[in-house]
């Protein structure tokens, strides 16, 4: 047993070793990405049930590495994040996401992920108008998306900074609701335009009771605030029957379809009436 132990440990110590280097690695190659345009948005439809259309997509970031393939977020988002560079990347991926939905039909929003680190130190506000202007983008038709790790820092200048952008015209919608630990204290504290109800939750919907429950008890109380929802990861038919019945304003998942290229989406919308 101490033998097996020892030739774990050693095995682990390995693997650290090498997990370490490829974080350095990304890390220097993260500098070079934005120049060299490795990274790409893909863009996931968001479903309104009520008017049964498209009515957002979700922007997704990809890199695609010269040696090593498509790197999904989990991966190099974290690495952006603590060394700032997420900051650069963030504002690449508002600028294109612009762009690209500035030729989308009007009724149709586009959706973008803005991380902690991002809002604190971003310049988000000049970014943003930046971007609109740019693009020629209706401000409704931006929406961005935080989580509430943006209140863990910042105090009274995080909700000067959601105001200001409000006063953009910008939507601003609460992401991976219901995993933080006081989300209902910041549903207090600022006037949200949607809530991103977490895949998790979603997952269980079928096979756990509390997890319909507490979708029934997000999407009601949505509703008393007069704040839209979006059930995240629909992959059933029958989760979609549930969220349907809890009167959840729209659904995003594997379902109807998994993040596209922009070239995809501007396809679906010239072939004629899918959204
Ligand atoms: P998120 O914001 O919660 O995005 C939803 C994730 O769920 C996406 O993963 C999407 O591809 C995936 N997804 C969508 N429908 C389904 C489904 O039916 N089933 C399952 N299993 N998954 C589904 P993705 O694209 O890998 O992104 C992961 C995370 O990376 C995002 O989570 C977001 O936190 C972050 N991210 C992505 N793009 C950006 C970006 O441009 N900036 C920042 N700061 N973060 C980003
Ligand atoms: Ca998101
Ligand atoms: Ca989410
Ligand atoms: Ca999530």
């Amino acid at each position: 047993a101490k033998e097996a132990g020892r030739g774990t440990y050693a095995f682990f110590e390995e693997s650290l070793n090498e997990r370490a280097q490829l974080r350095r690695q990304i890390e220097t190659d993260l500098r070079l990405a934005i120049e060299r345009g490795e990274f790409e948005l893909l863009y996931q439809p968001l479903f309104d049930l009520e008017q049964n259309r498209i009515c957002s997509f979700e922007a997704l970031i990809r890199w695609n590495h010269p040696t090593r393939g498509l790197i999904s977020p989990a991966d190099f988002v974290p690495v952006a994040e603590d060394t700032g560079l997420i900051v650069p990347i963030g504002a690449w991926v508002i600028r294109e996401a612009c762009q690209q939905a500035a030729h989308w039909p009007e009724h149709v929003r586009v959706a973008v992920n803005v991380s902690a680190v991002q809002f604190h130190r971003g310049s988000l506000h000049e970014t943003i108008l930046a971007a609109l202007a740019a693009s020629g983008l209706a401000p409704a038709r931006l929406e961005i998306e935080i989580t509430e790790s943006i209140f863990l820092d910042g105090g009274e200048t995080t909700l000067k900074l959601l105001h200001s952008l409000r006063g953009l015209g910008v939507r601003i919608a609460l992401d991976d609701f219901g995993t933080g630990y006081s989300s209902l204290s910041y549903l207090q504290s600022f006037p949200f335009d949607k809530l991103k109800i977490d895949r998790s939750f979603i997952q269980n919907l079928l096979t756990r009771e509390g997890a319909s429950a507490i979708v029934r008890a997000i999407t009601e109380l949505a509703h008393a605030l007069n704040i839209e929802t979006t059930a995240e990861g629909v992959e059933e038919t029958a989760q979609l029957m549930e969220l349907r019945s809890h009167g959840c304003s729209s659904v995003q998942g594997y379902l109807f379809a998994e993040p596209m290229a922009a070239a995809d989406v501007d396809q679906l919308f010239n072939s004629d009436k899918v959204a």
